[in-house]
């Protein structure tokens, strides 16, 4: 039988943590001790631990892996323990296995077996990302502002990969933005319709052009912005009485062409003449990382050379700490094991994707 590698041994200490958001399971300490010739620092804020680690190998490019080590909550109804993972047929079951204990540990192992490496190598963990992660990558990078020691290029290892190991790299998302409408009548009589203002009535012949509307056309990267509408609402459901009011509530997944302001001019524009007021809060903003970055190809390069896998690039799917980092002007990409059950019951992966994973960043990290 072949020898287990190191990062298998490591992976399956990771999950057997009961690191439940924000609570790093004593992850975060035995981290910072597996990689002692590493320069440690806590940023802890609002009962969220948060550690940077880095060394400075030689003069030159200051490149980042980026993780989270927490979880969150298993669930019922699963066939084994969620927190003592389990063996079986090449799989490993555990809650984190996608998402993602097994892109941690994959590259807390390279950086460990890294030998030589061209510039300065870090590592960024925080257990607060499946929450609302108001101290964790955030207040990290500010602290890395403060001190000046921004990375120049990142990759966090969330779970990317669609089919076949390999298959996915991020390398943005889209934003998100929440609008919350409310158009604004005078409640009366449903056989005096001229002595009242019914906004069920103002609103239908708007409805055309914001309903399913495409904010802009999107561009190879992302798909068009288009806004959803999640709720409308007025009326007391009876029959004689107009409505005083009318709430509509509605999100925008939105790419870099589509921005809160173009969001409202547009309301605005639709909506004129009308008695409304209008809500708009954007949850996170939208990024893209250039396709001839340095790392997007060197990445890419090293995915195919060891799985033989062509990688496409896609912006797909909810949020992640990219958000975060992104801003900083960092090049920031995504990439890790096939996600096809993460959050979900009997969360798996096979060692065969962490084994490859772990081999990839190795190989990325000399190429760098
Ligand atoms: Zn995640």
């Amino acid at each position: 039988m072949e020898k287990r590698l190191d990062v298998i041994d490591l992976f399956l200490k990771l999950l057997s943590a009961k690191s439940i958001t924000p609570n790093d399971g004593g992850l975060l300490s035995y981290i910072e001790d597996y990689l002692s010739d590493f320069e440690a620092t806590w940023i802890n804020e609002g009962g969220v631990k948060n550690l940077f680690l880095t060394k400075k190998f030689s003069e030159g490019k200051h490149f980042c892996f980026a993780g989270h080590v927490d979880v969150v909550p298993a669930g019922d109804n699963w066939d084994t323990n969620p927190f003592v993972p389990m063996i079986k047929d090449g799989y490993i079951y555990a809650r984190g296995t996608q998402d993602m204990k097994s892109g941690v540990a994959s590259f807390v192992q390279a950086c460990r077996d890294v030998k030589e490496f061209n510039g300065r190598l870090s590592l960024l963990l925080t257990s607060d990302e499946e929450g609302d992660g108001t101290y964790g990558t955030q207040i990290v990078l500010q602290y890395l502002q403060d001190i000046d020691l921004l990375p120049d290029y990142c990759v966090i290892a969330e779970p990317t990969c669609e089919e076949v190991f390999g298959d996915t790299i991020k390398i943005g998302r889209r934003g998100s933005i929440n609008g919350y409408l409310k158009l604004k009548g005078s409640q009366g009589h449903a056989a005096y319709p001229e002595k009242s203002v019914n906004p069920v009535h103002d609103i239908a012949s708007i409805l055309g052009y914001i309903a399913g509307h495409d904010l802009d056309n999107g561009d190879e990267d992302f798909a068009p912005s288009k806004l959803v509408i999640t709720d409308i609402r007025a009326g007391m459901e009876v029959t004689n009485v107009t409505p005083h009011e009318l709430n509509m509530m509605f999100n925008v997944r939105n790419s870099t062409k589509t921005t809160k302001e173009s969001v409202e001019e547009y309301m605005h524009k639709v909506f004129e003449g009308l008695d409304y007021d209008l809500i708009l809060q954007q949850g996170s903003f939208p990024f893209v990382t250039d396709h001839n970055s340095l790392i997007v190809n060197r990445l890419r390069e090293t995915i195919e050379e060891v799985t033989g896998v062509k990688t496409k690039l896609s912006t797909a799917g909810g949020t992640s700490d990219g958000r975060h980092i992104a801003p900083y002007g960092i090049d920031v990409v995504e990439f890790g094991v096939i996600n096809d059950r993460i959050h979900g019951i009997n969360e798996r992966t096979t060692i065969k994707e962490v084994e490859t994973l772990y081999k990839v960043f190795v190989k990325m990290l000399e190429r760098l």
